[in-house]
């Protein structure tokens, strides 16, 4: 028995990565001292993974911002507007990952979107129809070189031409199609590179074969890999895929020649069925993706043994793997030292799920059933302390259909709420957050480690509130926030207020970039002891006579940003959550705060891979889980929310459905694609489609924003467009940030006034 893991977390253990990157950015650090960190964390990731007994090694999982971005780069997609910047290889690189805006030219960055059903954003590669597919850079034989002088031999993993293709936009006149010749043949040339090198195995990344197929994709998937495997000579070729099951392709991949093929046993819902009923040929090697790269649980032995004997007694040979890269989980548990070890004997992260691949691979070897080692992990999954609350349980139970149903109707809503705000046509307002600079930190930091009281830590806060507001007033918009300085992370602060939720000191996975998150772990069962942002938004109400928005996050996006338990279904976890939140809006609006905005940036992150369950599996139980929260305001209460990064189109009767009263949007980043949904939805729900990309240090001009503001009114009717930034503005430094709001607030008075 062999084990493999599919990718392994690439940002430093303690966030190295991250940080150097950051320096570079601010031309702190040279080019050279930014690629010996990195060399730093490949080798000792991939040491880690040596000593831990692994047999296939991941390279070239590694990567300076995201690896579709270096694919495209890899094969020359690269857009003119970089190019001709003439930048240095990694300067025009991290272009355009984030814009670049200096000496050489001001261009954006690529549009950049969710990485299927997980937190992670990819960088979405565009093809002009001048674009030549080719083989030009060097870095995945680098890496498999790098790790070779570490007396390793990595098996290099690459984005297929598949879902490559499938990914990209295509922004000429071209389509897949016309490019699939090009695609193949960089590919060809990319395995010949491979084989002189030495390789042994490849594995070539398909997730998307886990979507619902048509003939056409099939067809297409066909033709690349019979034209590709022709070529390998003696190198062998995973196909591997995750995040679910591929029931429509299964029996065409089986046919072609790859030497292994990599299946998810963890979300693969008909995976296991899959293959006992279909078989599995007898010239490939199965990898099993069993140890889940997406939750930090440890593995269930029992079930994962299941599986394996089962294969084992088909026939099948099989490699023990994770079910997707690790760069979904945290580094290690190593780096928390606060959690007792009663929760973390539940846990296990990438470098302990290394330990999990190994144990499953000595026990599948043995007589298991009498093994201490097997009979412990057994233990674990009998209970575990601390998790149920029977008010909670009891109160989740009692939950009727009209607690989901907010009254009066939307209309008569908003004709209350736009006689009693009175705000401008084209109201403008922000996303919540103002820029986090140092001192924001440090003083949450100190407050933290007990260095300041709390009386200091919270008359930092209310200082910086009241500048904000001020701030706010001066460059004119409508309706304020108070700038979140309180918060670490929009779902870690609550989480940390609400019970059931537990915390880790270090465990960051990251989420596009250099930016990581820090999910929390659902434990045991949700609920709220005390208001928690009642205080802020009240203090912030008072400075200022304009309206105050209070700002929450919806249970849907913290159940999605949190590790979830698995011992209940995410839709009883999510309602027990939304019924704190909900507690938390009414508590704000008997104190005085008329809007609320409830975030559901996450909404659309565990839509399932398979249109057929989308409603059936999440969005029939998450969307009620937002009308729970707000179903109790009044008629003159406005209820806010706010999404971003993803693709809303094909779910925009979902959100509408959602019920609030306004919704701003991310759609600057994503070519304003949205729109025409909108209007052929009839959307009813009035919006704020950013105006702005805020994941680029740019600063639009109020004619660039007018033009969009322009382009928004052809399609949403104006007495409900609001004016907004895409999204947060706490990554951005303070004055891009005061720039573009002020272009902001201008563009929208001009066009305002022109009436
Ligand atoms: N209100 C949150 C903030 O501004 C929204 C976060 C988000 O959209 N991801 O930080
Ligand atoms: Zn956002």
């Amino acid at each position: 028995m062999h084990t493999s893991v599919i990718g392994y977390p690439r940002v430093g253990s303690l966030r190295e990565l991250k940080f150097a990157t950051e320096k570079y950015f601010r031309k702190e650090i040279s080019d050279k001292q930014l690629q010996n960190v990195a060399i730093e964390i490949r080798k000792e990731d991939w040491i880690t993974q040596k000593n831990s007994g692994i047999d296939f090694i991941p390279s070239n999982d590694f990567s300076f911002y995201d690896n579709m971005l270096d694919t495209a780069t890899l094969f020359n997609i690269i857009p003119k507007r970089y190019s001709s910047l003439k930048l240095s290889a990694l300067d025009m690189y991290f272009a355009m990952a984030r814009g670049y805006q200096g000496e050489a030219g001001d261009v954006k960055a690529l549009a950049m979107k969710k990485w299927f059903n997980t937190n992670y954003h990819y960088m979405v590669p565009e093809i002009e129809d001048e674009t030549e597919i080719k083989l030009v850079g060097t870095k995945p034989f680098d890496e498999f070189l790098e790790a070779k002088e570490y007396g390793i031999t990595t098996k290099p993993v690459i984005i297929g031409a598949f879902t490559l293709l499938k990914m990209i936009r295509y922004t000429g006149s071209k389509a897949a199609e016309d490019y699939t010749d090009a695609v193949i043949s960089a590919y060809c040339e990319l395995l010949d590179r491979f084989g002189k090198l030495g390789v042994e195995w490849i594995q070539f990344d398909e997730p998307y074969l886990v979507y619902d197929l048509d003939k056409k994709d099939i067809k297409l998937f066909e033709k690349i890999y019979k034209n590709i495997l022709h070529v390998k000579g003696d190198i062998k070729v995973l196909l591997c895929t995750y995040f679910g099951d591929v029931r429509d392709c299964y029996k065409n991949i089986c046919t072609l020649d790859f030497n292994g093929i990599g299946l998810d046993f963890t979300e693969g819902r008909q995976t296991r069925d899959i293959v006992k009923s279909n078989g599995f040929p007898k010239d490939k090697i199965l990898f099993v993706g069993v140890v889940n790269g997406k939750n930090i649980w440890k593995n269930n032995y029992k079930n994962t043994l299941a599986i394996i004997d089962e294969l084992k007694a088909c026939d099948i040979e099989t490699v023990i793997s994770t079910s997707c890269s690790l760069l979904h989980v945290p580094y290690t548990l190593k780096n928390e030292n606060k959690l007792s070890e009663k929760y973390t004997e539940h846990f296990a992260f990438a470098k302990e799920k290394l330990v999990e691949l190994e144990e499953l691979k000595l026990l599948s070897e043995t007589d298991y059933l009498s093994s201490k080692l097997y009979h412990c992990n057994e233990k674990l999954f009998e209970g575990r302390p601390e998790c149920h609350n029977t008010d909670v349980e009891k109160r989740t139970a009692k939950i009727k259909d009209s607690d989901f149903i907010r009254l009066p109707e939307f209309s008569e809503r908003e004709s209350i709420q736009k006689a009693k705000f009175d705000l401008p046509e084209f109201p403008t307002t922000t996303i919540g957050s103002f820029p986090q600079t140092s001192d924001v930190k440090a003083n949450r930091t100190a407050f933290r480690k007990g260095n300041i009281t709390e009386q200091e830590y919270i008359e930092f806060n209310r200082k910086k509130i009241a500048e904000c507001i001020k701030l706010q007033e001066e460059i004119g918009l409508d309706v304020l926030v108070h700038g979140e300085y309180e918060r670490n992370d929009m779902v870690e602060y609550f989480g940390e207020q609400l019970n059931g939720f537990l915390f880790t000191e270090k465990a960051w996975v990251q989420s596009y970039g250099t930016r990581c998150v820090k999910p929390p772990i659902i434990w045991g069962d949700v609920s709220r002891s005390k208001p928690m942002t009642v205080e802020w938004s009240v203090y912030a109400q008072s400075l200022t006579s304009k309206p105050m928005k209070g700002m929450l996050t919806g249970p849907v996006t913290i159940l999605n940003w949190s590790f979830p338990r698995e011992d209940i279904s995410v839709k009883e976890c999510t309602n027990q959550i939304a019924l704190a939140i909900r507690d938390e809006v009414l508590d704000l609006e008997a104190n005085g705060i008329n809007i609320i905005q409830v975030d559901e940036a996450a909404l659309r992150e565990k839509l399932p891979i398979r249109k057929s369950d989308w409603y059936s599996e999440y969005l029939d139980w998450a969307i009620p889980a937002f009308r729970l929260v707000h179903s109790g305001v009044k008629a003159e209460t406005q209820i806010h929310t706010h999404m971003c990064y993803s693709e809303f189109t094909d779910i925009i009767k979902a959100i509408d459905d959602m019920d609030a009263d306004v919704i701003t949007f991310e759609a600057s980043r994503s070519d304003l694609t949205i729109l025409d949904s909108l209007k052929e939805n009839n959307f009813k729900t009035e919006v704020g489609p950013g105006v702005y990309d805020i994941h680029s240090p740019r600063v639009p001009s109020v004619e660039e924003i007018k033009t969009t503001i322009y382009k928004m009114l052809e399609k949403i009717d104006r007495n409900k467009l609001w004016i907004n930034p895409d999204c947060v503005l706490k990554t951005r430094g303070i004055k891009e940030t005061n720039e573009s709001l002020k272009n902001l607030v201008l563009a929208a008075k001009q066009i305002r006034d022109k009436k």
